[in-house]
């Protein structure tokens, strides 16, 4: 599983970071969130998928 996020529709609200830190970072600077891993660790794949279902912006994709 491959999730990228779109740095436009990103509003920084940083809850996918809040529910999968594993996956994902709030770059602070620039006020949207960014993915750290290439592919998602196994036991991250149901935060991950949590965090992509409760993005307020519909943000993030799954690419794979
Ligand atoms: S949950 Fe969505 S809108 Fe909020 S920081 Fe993450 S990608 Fe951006």
């Amino acid at each position: 599983m491959k999730v990228a996020i779109s740095a436009i529709d990103c509003a920084g609200c940083g809850i996918c970071a809040d529910l999968s830190p594993e996956v994902f970072v709030m770059d602070h600077d620039n006020h949207v969130a960014k993915v750290i891993v290439d592919v998602v660790p196994e036991k991250a794949e149901a935060s991950c998928t949590t965090a992509v279902k409760d993005c307020p912006a519909e943000a993030i994709s799954i690419v794979e």
